[in-house]
C-alpha cells in the first residue's frame, strides 16, 4: 500500500510539473506574441531585428536587414461601415496571407491596430527594397473574402534597410515609418523607400 501511494504520488508530482512547464511556456509565447493574429509582437520584433542588424553590423559581408513597415489605408472606414469583427478578420486574413505567400525566413509581426512590421535579410539595397514593395502590393492586390464578400483594401509601405540607412534599430524603424508617412500623402497603395530628403 505505501509503494502504491508513494507511485501516485511520484505520478502526481510528475504531472503537475509537466503542466507547470507547459503554462510555463505558454506564457513565455503570450509575451512575445500579438493574440489576435498569432504573430510575433513589436517586443519580439525589436529582440530579433537587434540581434540581425548587429550581426550585420560586424560583418558587413552578410548584407543588408530590410524593414518595410506596413499599414492597411483606411482601415477605420472598414470599421466604422462594416464593423469591428469585420475589421478584426481582416486584420487576422491579413496575416495569414502574408505569412503564407512570403518567404520562410521574413518576419513578420503585428505592431497592433493596422500596423504590421516585416523584416527580410537580403541583399541588394535600394533594388531589392523596391522588389520587397512590390511583393507587398501584389499581395495586397487580391480582394479578402469577409462573411462571403469580397473586401477591396489596400495598404501603404515604407521601407528602409541597414546598415546603410542606420545602425540602430530603432532610428531604422523610425526610418521605414517615415517613409510610411511619405507614402501615404501620395495617395494609396504606395510603398516607399526611405531618403533623406
Ligand atoms: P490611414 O488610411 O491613414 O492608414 O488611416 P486608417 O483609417 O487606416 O487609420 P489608422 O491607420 O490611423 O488607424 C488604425 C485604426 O485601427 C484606429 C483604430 O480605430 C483601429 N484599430 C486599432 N486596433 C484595432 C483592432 O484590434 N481591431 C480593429 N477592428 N480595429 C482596430
Ligand atoms: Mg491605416
Amino acid at each position: 500500500g505505501v509503494v502504491a501511494g508513494g507511485a501516485i504520488i511520484v505520478r502526481r508530482m510528475r504531472r503537475t510539473t509537466s503542466e507547470l512547464m507547459a503554462s510555463e511556456a505558454q506564457a513565455q509565447h503570450n509575451v512575445l506574441h500579438d493574440a489576435m493574429s498569432g504573430l510575433p509582437n513589436r517586443a519580439h520584433f525589436m529582440q530579433k531585428l537587434r540581434e540581425e542588424l548587429s550581426a550585420c553590423v560586424e560583418q558587413r559581408e552578410l548584407g543588408d536587414v530590410f524593414v518595410a513597415y506596413i499599414d492597411i489605408d483606411r482601415f477605420k472606414v472598414v470599421n466604422d461601415t462594416l464593423g469591428h469583427h469585420v475589421g478584426d478578420e481582416l486584420v487576422r486574413q491579413m496575416a495569414l496571407r502574408l505569412r503564407k505567400s512570403l518567404p520562410p525566413g521574413d518576419f513578420l509581426s503585428r505592431f497592433g491596430g493596422d500596423e504590421f512590421v516585416l523584416m527580410r535579410r537580403s541583399t541588394g539595397g535600394k533594388e531589392a527594397a523596391d522588389m520587397l514593395g512590390r511583393q507587398i502590393m501584389t499581395l495586397m492586390s487580391e480582394p479578402f473574402v469577409i462573411s462571403g464578400s469580397n473586401l477591396d483594401v489596400s495598404c501603404s509601405c515604407g521601407i528602409s534597410w541597414g546598415p546603410e540607412q542606420s545602425e540602430d534599430p530603432g532610428e531604422l524603424l523610425r526610418r521605414s515609418d517615415i517613409a510610411l508617412y511619405r507614402a501615404k500623402q501620395r495617395g494609396r497603395m504606395r510603398y516607399r523607400r526611405f531618403t533623406r530628403d
